[in-house]
């Protein structure tokens, strides 16, 4: 019942061909993008690559050069910042440090004289569960909690879009991570729409349900975590994702939905379905926990034959940098179950299965 008392429903939001230039230079160009009401949606990306910029315009922060933004089917472009229904949390919690908690989430609803104010701030208060600190001053509370503070003063206003830029920015890494599954559970609790600016990977894989990664001012590639995980599209996705192991080579053939590809001279196979291009010169990649690492050679294709360079014990799993003539260094993971595990120096087999291989277009950098 107190959800009904925070906070609406999220709503749809649509970019489209928006663009953001600053004089000469271009910080966003024609980004189009439709995010489904109650989706938690992260932009992803580098420093400098734009997302703060198109945060900043989807709050009316900052006008568009070009484009319109629509929220729940109606246009905002022309609107104001305070006459949008979004709210934003910044990574500064800007909390009113004379005012006590309860004071700062009702702050805003007092300003626009709403008679249940105190009311209001008290349910957003037990929906970050920080209802028992309510009479405490922000200073007296820990990096997270005044985070949450931050976060209910924004959903009592009842936002039909929340936008968070790197509002987890300021934590600890371990606080960090606690926050994010808290996030998490707060947005889906609230159904509400959350738009999450992050440069940090991981923190974008566990909470969003879409991702979009950005990158000079464009996407990259759209779309739930695993899939971008699993099967990126260019280069600069495999490569901000984590370790992936791309190697260039030369189909030669198809058959039975596999692609033959030449990689200096050994064959890997890929499905052409996860290949971003058939034929001619392509990139070929495969994660390193695909990979398995063997002293002894097996038969077949997806096998490099390597010397292991260097061993990492990472706690659950064994990191091994495997260099393969003509190729490069591969990294893969083991998980020790007590084989005989390699060491620095060692020649090892290195093979996967098809199925896990996936496709760039040759002209991506390796
Ligand atoms: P960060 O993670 O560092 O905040 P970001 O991806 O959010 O990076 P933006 O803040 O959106 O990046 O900036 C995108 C680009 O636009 C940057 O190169 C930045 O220098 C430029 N930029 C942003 N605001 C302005 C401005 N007011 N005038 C000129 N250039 C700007």
């Amino acid at each position: 019942e107190r959800t009904e008392d925070t906070v609406t429903a999220g709503a749809d939001l649509y970019l489209s061909g928006i663009s953001k230039r600053f004089a000469s230079f271009t910080a966003v160009e024609d980004l189009d993008l439709l995010v489904p009401s109650g989706t938690f949606f992260a932009l992803l990306g580098p420093s400098g690559c734009g997302k703060s910029t198109t945060l900043r315009m989807i709050a009316g922060l900052e006008a568009p050069s070009e484009g319109s933004i629509s929220i729940g089917g109606q246009d905002v472009t022309a609107l104001p910042s305070h006459r949008r229904p979004v709210n934003t949390v910044f990574q500064s919690y800007a909390l009113f440090p004379h005012m006590s908690v309860l004071e700062n989430v009702a702050f805003g609803l007092k300003r626009k004289k709403d008679k249940q104010a105190m009311a209001k701030a008290k349910a957003g208060l037990e929906l970050v569960e920080l209802a028992h600190l309510a009479n405490r001053k922000p200073a007296q509370l820990s990096g997270g909690q005044q985070q949450r503070v931050a976060l209910a003063r924004a959903l009592v206003n009842r936002p039909q879009v929340l936008l968070l830029d790197e509002p987890l920015g300021a934590l600890d890494m371990k606080l960090r991570r606690q926050m994010q599954l808290e996030l998490k559970k707060i947005q889906t609790e609230v159904g509400l729409t959350f738009i999450h600016v992050t440069h940090d990977q991981e923190e974008a894989m566990t909470m969003a349900d879409v991702v979009a990664v950005m990158n000079g001012g464009r996407i990259e590639q759209m779309g739930p975590p695993r899939e971008l995980y699993e099967l990126p599209r260019t280069a600069f996705v495999a490569n901000f994702l984590g370790k992936s192991n791309l190697m260039r080579g030369t189909v030669t053939g198809e058959s039975g939905g596999l692609l033959s590809v030449d990689v200096s001279g050994r064959t890997i196979l890929l499905p052409a379905e996860r290949a971003v291009q058939k034929s001619g010169e392509v990139v070929v990649g495969v994660r390193p926990e695909k990979i398995t690492i063997d002293r002894v050679a097996a038969a077949g294709e997806n096998q490099l034959t390597g010397k292991v360079i260097d061993v990492s014990f990472t706690g659950t799993t064994t990191e091994y940098l495997v260099e393969v003539e003509q190729i490069g260094l591969i990294g893969t993971f083991s998980q020790n179950r007590g084989q005989q595990p390699a060491q620095e120096g060692d020649t090892v087999y290195l093979a996967w299965d098809a199925e896990h291989s996936f496709g760039l277009a040759g002209d991506e950098s390796v």
